[in-house]
């Protein structure tokens, strides 16, 4: 407790905003009159924030993806943008929120950042309840007989008497490559520990680190690997897709294929990808005909943007037409199309769709995947209606626009994981 007595006013006056936290109640008593004033809207009532209270723990463990993890497992944690050494590392708080009227790729959108959707956000994720800083549990996933390899970052104020880790042993092997530090302080151990997914479970699991002081555990660091008992088979179809008098037509290559099953995998999804021998040959002028459609500036004609998705379904129309190929129905088909303008890919829709268009001036590795997880029903992470709306090129995400800022995306979240693959 701490109590402050003063005899004559107290003024306090700040140039931004003024916050008052309290766990219990806040209460403001006079014995003349209590005033609240606000110009704009008065007293408003509604959820509180919750403040982010900071304790100093004695010793804290997390666990981190090492620096050149390309995507090859899952792992999403609440980005903290200081406890990690992946290329981008933005704190949650700061680009979780909602854009105005204007998209996000807009030059007029205004991108507003709030703690209520940060604190939807974090809900996600589970919390140790030992450590009173708020310690948000990283997700992993990871096949059957898949071994990955973590770094462990440490914060130590005290040195413990012993370290350990606590895990189903038939289930997994856990290696610890560079012993726990010896002394206080704040280490990154790059590589630290690797993990083996012995077999299949159906219930989630964790690894959890437990320090033994005077003989009493606590835990002080933990990962859950989310259940990987059922997998999720899908089958995908590449088609080429050429046209007599445009060329630039790219087949889709090992490296975007390796992308598209490591970012399948991280939503436990098997794709069985095929590749059609032949090419799909279409004689109409697509290009004029469907992308530069009805506006007309002097004697140009310019890409109508309302018509775009419609080519995904062009393509695809063009294609299931044929009664021999009614036994891709169940496919998810990928067309790879001619060069565009200034298109990468198109997805015909977002969910519930089959079909996707990728064009033959692409230029990343990424597209096939984006454009592919639109069709199995993954929003954009700065769109509004994502579920949780990030500030645009902040993540890594592989349905962020961070190419465009020279960021590698590869990532995927434990929500986007569940609307990809409805067991886990
Ligand atoms: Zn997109």
């Amino acid at each position: 407790m701490k109590i402050r007595e003063v005899e004559g006013d107290i003024i306090e006056t700040t140039g931004g905003n003024s916050y008052a936290y309290a766990q219990k109640e806040i209460i403001n008593s006079s014995e003349e009159v209590v005033s609240q004033v606000g110009a704009e809207s008065g007293v408003k009532y509604g959820k509180p924030l919750i403040p982010i209270l900071v304790y100093e723990e004695s010793y804290i463990v997390h666990f981190r993806p090492n620096r050149t993890w390309k995507g090859e497992f899952g792992f999403d944690w609440v980005r903290n943008g200081t406890d990690s050494t992946v290329q981008v590392d933005e704190r949650y708080s700061d680009i979780v929120g909602k854009y105005g009227m204007h998209y996000a790729t807009s030059k007029k959108a205004k991108f507003i950042k709030s703690f209520q959707e940060y604190f939807k956000c974090v809900k996600e994720y589970n919390v140790i309840s030992s450590i009173r800083e708020k310690y948000y549990i990283p997700f992993l996933t990871l096949l059957g007989g898949q071994e990955v390899t973590l770094d462990l970052y440490y914060r130590i104020s005290k040195i413990t008497d012993s370290v350990e880790f606590d895990y189903n042993k038939e289930l997994f092997t856990v290696i610890l490559n560079q012993s726990h530090p010896s002394e206080e302080g704040t280490y990154y151990n790059a590589n630290a520990i690797t993990i083996r997914a012995l077999k299949s479970f159906n219930k989630n699991q964790s690894i959890k680190i437990v320090k033994i002081e005077d003989g009493i555990k606590s835990i002080v660091g933990e990962l859950v690997i989310v259940k990987n008992g059922e997998i999720k088979n899908v089958k995908i179809l590449l088609i080429n897709v050429s046209y007599p008098t445009i060329d630039g037509q790219k087949d889709i290559s090992p490296e975007e294929i390796l992308v598209l099953r490591n970012s399948l995998n991280q939503a436990y999804i098997l794709p069985d990808i095929e590749e059609l021998s032949d090419d799909l040959v279409v004689e109409s002028n697509w290009y004029d005909e469907i992308f530069f459609t009805a506006k007309t500036k002097g004697d140009k004609k310019v890409l109508d943007d309302s018509n775009i998705r419609s080519i995904v379904h062009y393509f695809d129309d063009i294609f299931m037409n044929e009664k021999e190929n009614d036994i891709y129905n169940m496919y998810y088909r990928i067309y790879s199309v001619p060069n565009s303008k200034n298109l990468n890919g198109i997805a015909g829709g977002v969910g519930n769709e089959k079909a996707v268009v990728v064009f033959g001036n692409r230029d990343n590795t990424t597209t096939v995947s984006h454009e592919l997880l639109h069709a199995m029903g993954l929003y954009h992470s700065f769109d509004n209606d994502a579920g949780y709306t990030f500030e645009i090129y902040k993540t890594d995400n592989i349905m962020d626009y961070s190419h465009h800022k020279n960021k590698n995306r590869f990532t995927t979240t434990i929500w986007q994981w569940r609307k990809l693959n409805d067991k886990l």
